[in-house]
């Protein structure tokens, strides 16, 4: 976590946000997290699709 990270490919689906970074390894790291203000939902995937996947299927409970 202190790894200064570049997302990119930043998309929105319902109150989350999908997003990839370099892990500065080597590897594309994909992110999904909501934003609505009190929930903490927020995951790391290995792939995009998970990523997306987690996100569509996020039911918010803020
Ligand atoms: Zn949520």
């Amino acid at each position: 976590m202190t790894a200064h990270r570049r997302f990119r490919e930043v998309r929105k689906l319902g109150p989350v946000q999908v997003a990839t970074f370099f892990d500065g390894r080597g590897r594309d790291r994909h992110v999904a997290a909501c934003t609505a203000p009190r929930c903490d939902f927020s995951g790391e995937y290995n792939n995009r699709s998970a990523a997306e996947l987690a996100a569509r299927t996020h039911r918010c409970s803020a």
